[in-house]
Formats: structure tokens, sequence, C-alpha cells
């Protein structure tokens, strides 16, 4: 089936319909201050499209990881205020997601009015994908809409348990956006170019596989580097490498080699003798004894840059280095800069790479940054995200 789109849904007439929307409203707090909202302000089309319908829209989420305990630092109550301001409509809070608390107030909730329910993630029956869990948060709901892209790869109670008891339902608007514009990714303008950074093979292994023979190029920066630097017999010094990792590494190597496509390593590299910015430094093309590389150096960011001028289609996931020290940030920004230089469709993931992104102050010349990280490399893996297809069954 056809993944159901919000358009369907509205056509049906949703007036004094209660709408119980999936977002992903898991914003960083400060205390008990919102400091950095875009996760909010990429929920508002769905969430203004049903109140203009006339909906009674119940909003539900999770935030951090309160692993069913009632924690006061995750709550969602510190959201309410700032959703009722960017939406410029009153809005209702309750401390509790399901049960009579939570019933009575969207008895209470008239048309085009909007509540919002507590952490999901306060009851374990969330991550667990209990049936009691899930029977109790839809029967507060005539209609079901999942906007939560983040969290479309969990097969959880709210993406997962309520839609398949709940008959009238859609993907909501940033849902079908983020599927759209990877699907771009999926099946690619070539020349495709992946970038991939971070820390771990480990933690990329997957999707290392998966796109070594589908990318025509796929450029490695990050620590992960240095281990297939390490599988090629290369000196790597005091480099984060995982030695278990280089098998891996090496059948990746063989998975593009044989499929005809090409996986760049770093030529040159930023050695630190730590990591601070106070460490003495040096730009070297091997890697000497008792110094770690913490960045890729400037060739090897200017190769990986006229790679992303020639591509059609630019995937980008993860840092070049320990960006989060200034002085080890270069090859990231730079890559940042090259991606949004790009004349292609350029998609962006996971929330290193998006902050220096914004830091280089290119956002708006990506074509589209993913909201969700950890979902988006599932879905351009070619994997079947649950949330997804609990909507489409
Ligand atoms: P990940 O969560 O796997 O995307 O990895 C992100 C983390 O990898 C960031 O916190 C970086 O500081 C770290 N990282 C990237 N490159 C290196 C490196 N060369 N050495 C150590 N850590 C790194």
């Amino acid at each position: 089936m056809a993944l159901p789109r919000l358009g369907d849904l509205l056509a049906q007439g949703l007036r004094g319909q209660r709408v119980l929307v999936r977002a992903d409203l898991n914003v960083p707090l400060r205390g008990s201050r919102v400091a950095d909202d875009s996760r909010i302000r990429a929920s508002l089309p769905t969430l203004e499209r049903l109140l203009g319908a006339g909906a009674r829209v119940i909003v539900i989420s999770h935030l951090g990881r309160p692993k069913g305990r009632r924690l006061p630092e995750f709550s969602l109550r510190p959201l309410a205020p700032r959703l009722a301001e960017l939406l410029g409509t009153g809005i209702s809070f309750r401390g509790e997601c399901i049960g009579p608390v939570a019933a009575e107030a969207v008895e209470e909730l008239g048309p085009g009015q909007i509540l919002l329910l507590e952490n999901l993630r306060y009851h374990a029956g969330e991550e667990a994908n209990d049936p009691d869990f899930a029977r109790a948060l839809a029967s507060l709901a005539d209609a079901y809409v999942n906007d939560a892209f983040g969290t479309a790869h969990r097969a959880h109670g709210s993406t997962v348990g309520v839609p398949a008891l709940v008959g009238r339902r859609a993907a909501g608007e940033l849902l079908a956006a983020e599927l759209e514009h990877l699907e771009a990714v999926r099946r690619p303008e070539r020349p495709l170019l992946v970038i991939l950074g971070g820390a771990k093979v480990s933690d990329k292994l997957a999707v290392l596989e998966a796109l070594a023979p589908h990318a025509d190029t796929l450029a490695i920066g990050g620590a992960m580097a240095y281990t297939f630097l390490m599988a090629r017999g290369e000196p790597h010094g005091d480099s984060l490498v995982e030695p278990e990792r280089v098998e891996d590494a090496r059948r990746v190597t063989r998975a593009a080699r044989d499929s005809g496509r090409r996986l760049l390593l770093p030529v040159d590299h930023l050695v630190a003798d730590r990591i601070g910015e106070d460490a003495a430094t040096q730009i070297v093309r091997q890697i000497p004894d008792g110094w770690k590389a913490v960045d890729i150096g400037p060739e090897t960011a200017a190769l990986y840059a006229k790679e992303a001028r020639a591509a059609r289609t630019v995937f980008w996931n993860g840092p070049m280095g320990v960006f989060e020290v200034e002085r080890f940030a270069r090859g990231t920004e730079t890559v940042a800069r090259a991606v949004a230089e790009s004349g292609g469709v350029t998609v962006v993931g996971g929330g290193d790479s998006l902050a220096a992104v914004n830091a280089a102050g290119v956002a708006g010349r990506i074509t589209h940054l993913s909201t969700g990280g950890g979902a988006s490399l599932e879905y351009v893996q070619g994997l079947t995200l649950p949330g997804v297809a609990a909507l489409e069954r």
C-alpha cells in the first residue's frame, strides 16, 4: 500500500474529530528553557493544517531517555509555551499521556484546539511497544498522524502499536517530505557522492556496507577513516581505531571495488599530541607514532569538496574530525561549505553535520536537512522503517 497522506485524511473531513499526532519534539532543553526549537518548527505545518481543518489536535512525543521513569528534567511542559507562541494560539498541557487525566483533557478540547500530553517515555510501554499502552493511546483518537521521522526507525507503542489500532491514519507533512528527499538518495541522479564521518566503523557498518556498492563515490572521514587506513596497512599512530573492525573495513573496501565504485580515504591529516585547544598540531601525509589524527587535512578537504562539486546527488552524515574543538573543525567546515556549493541535490543528516552546516551559515543552501540522523541512515540503506510500514499496512 502507498503511504497514506495527510491531504487524503483531510479530504475525509476532520472537523471535531480527535486527531492524535505523534510528533518528534525531542528538543534540547537548558534547564526548563527550549535551547533549540528546530524540531518544534519542523512539526508546525502538520499541526497548522489540522487546526485549520477544525480537528481536535492531541500532540504526543518523547523527550530524551527517561526509560519509563517520571523524571522531571524530561517533561514536555516547557515546550507548551513555545509551541503556543509559534502556532499563535493557546495550548493545553497535561502531565500524563494516557488514562483519565488525558481522556478528560481530550473531552474538553474543542474543534481547532490543541493539547500537548506528557512524555511518552515516562511509560516503559512506549519503547516496549506494549499492547495495553498502545490501546490506551489509541482510545484517545479518531484518527492518527505520524510526523515523527526521527523515531520512524523504532517499533514503539506510539509509532507502530497505535497505527495498527487506528484505521484512519496518515503520514504528516514532515515525515512525507523526509521520505521524498531521502528517496533521491536511494534512487539518485548520478554521480552520487556519499560522505560519511564519525567516530566508529561499528556504528556505521550497516550503512557502509549498503552504500559502498550503491554510491559512485564513498568518501570517508572522521575516526572511522583510520580503521580503514589500518586495514590497508598504513600507519595510524595513536588515532582512534577499532582493530576488531579491520576485517569489516576490508570487506567494505572490496564491495566498493567489485562494484566498480570508488572509496576515498584521507590523503593528509591534522594530527595532534592530544585532544584540546592547546594541543600541538601538524599537517602530515603519514600519521607519526605518538600522534593522533583529529581532522582530515586541507588536501583531503579540497579533494572531497571537488567531488561534491562534480556530484549530481550528495548525502552527508557525520563529522570529518573532532569538530567540537574549534581548531579541529576546518575539515568538517570545508565539507559543509562544499556540500552547500554543490549544484546537485544535497541531503544532510545527523546532529553533528546539521550543527556544522548551521555554524557555517549555509543551511539555506542545502536541499534537505534531515531531522532524523539514525532514521535517515536506515532509510538510505534501503531498510523499511517500522513507523512507515505501520502506516502503509
Ligand atoms: P558519530 O556519533 O559516530 O557520528 O561520531 C561523532 C563524534 O566523532 C564526534 O563527537 C567527533 O568528535 C568524533 N570524531 C570524529 N573524528 C574523530 C577523530 N579523528 N578522533 C576522535 N574522535 C573523532
